[in-house]
């Protein structure tokens, strides 16, 4: 038995699409935008405000990573002095969290135009930071309107951080592969989002237009994904690295991903099975680290900056409330797992 709600989403793909902002601006019926971006996003953030020409009513280029709530309540007021009814992100996961907060709060409609593979944008979901304690609400209120994703602004993206985002919408896919909330739909855009996202993983190396079409469009189906079905230990895990330790969001699913799927290896044989057939490999968990390690991606938790003396706190933390998973998450299993992944081993 399984159940499916498809979620509203207007999506615009293709190089180029940038152009297209404000006539789906005008489609949603709003005419008052604020522009969103970050410190590192303001030039493109100029190229959409000059798109959208008169329907720019205002900018905030401050969205931080984890949506802390005294930035949102800036943009909120900034918001509310320039009358805004629309609000247009470009950047990555960080900036889609601050339009789906003002959202949320105002009512006001979303337009993102992603420049990572982080899949927030097809989402319900936002995660906040209050006193740098990390709360998760979901609501279908939270999920973008529209969506652009245009091919040519995400060439800017650095090879490094797309070859860690890549494999953070990985992820998202191979999660949803063993969700208890697995299903067709589902299931067949996981699978399609593997083979993009290999294929545009690899073909990072010489960088083409059609390595950066295959990610953008497997980040948007395994974004869908993870809006759609429940994820287990590999999202608790880095929920739990994340919120308490810090770590890059992207750069840690990457190393903790081969290592978990290791994990649940026995305990979801036919996920794995299929996973190995869409990345063209007999093992799936060493065939996603063989990925990683091809593109350049960290392997190891240690280099980026956890602590040794902080591996069993973590391992504590993350087996302190039950969730699904296909292997039961212990203690010692997990305190194993992570240790491997710290020191940057080969999965087993
Ligand atoms: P991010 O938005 O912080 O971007 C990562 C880095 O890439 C940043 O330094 C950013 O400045 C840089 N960057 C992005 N685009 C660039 C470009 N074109 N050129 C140069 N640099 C660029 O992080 P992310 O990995 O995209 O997203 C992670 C955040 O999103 C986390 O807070 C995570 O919790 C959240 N997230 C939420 C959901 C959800 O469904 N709610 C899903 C995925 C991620």
């Amino acid at each position: 038995m399984f159940t499916y709600t498809a979620r509203p989403a207007h999506i615009v793909f293709g190089p180029g699409t940038l152009e297209q902002v404000r006539e789906e601006v005008e489609r949603l019926g709003r005419s008052r935008v604020l522009v969103l971006a970050s410190p590192d996003l303001a030039e493109p953030g100029d190229r959409v405000e000059k798109a959208l020409g008169p329907l720019a009513v205002g900018r905030f280029d401050g969205a931080a990573m984890h949506t802390p709530v005294e930035v949102t309540e800036q943009a909120v007021a900034l918001l509310r002095e320039a009358g805004a009814d629309c609000v247009v992100a470009v950047g990555g996961g960080s900036t889609t969290g601050l339009a789906k907060a003002l959202a949320v709060r105002t009512g006001v409609d979303q337009v993102i135009l992603p420049t990572t593979y982080a899949g927030s944008e097809v989402t319900p979901v936002l995660g906040e930071t209050v006193d740098g304690v990390k709360t998760t609400r979901s609501s279908p209120d939270i999920l973008p309107e529209t969506v652009i994703y245009d091919v040519e602004l995400s060439r800017e993206l650095p090879v490094p951080i797309a070859v860690t985002s890549g494999v953070n919408a990985l992820a998202h896919a191979v999660e949803a592969l063993y969700s208890p909330d697995a299903n067709p739909v589902i299931d067949g855009m996981a699978l399609d989002a593997i083979r993009r996202l290999a294929r545009g993983l690899r073909g990072l190396a010489e960088d083409t237009l059609e390595a950066r079409t295959e990610l953008l469009q497997g980040a948007w189906l395994a974004g869908t994904c993870l809006g759609a079905v429940g994820m287990g230990l590999h999202h608790k895990l880095c929920h739990t690295l994340g919120g308490s330790f810090g770590l890059p969001h992207a750069p840690m699913h990457t190393v903790v991903l081969p290592h978990v799927m290791a994990y649940n290896a026995a305990a979801a044989p036919d996920a794995m099975r299929r996973i190995a057939d869409a990345l063209g490999a007999t093992d799936a968990p060493t065939a996603v680290y063989d990925l990683v390690v091809a593109a350049g991606g960290p392997t190891s938790l240690r280099e980026l900056g956890l602590a040794e003396s902080d591996l069993d706190r973590a391992a504590g933390l993350a087996t302190a409330a039950p969730y699904p998973n296909p292997a039961e998450p212990t203690r010692d299993g997990i305190a194993r797992l992570l240790r491997r992944a710290w020191a940057g081993e080969r999965p087993a």
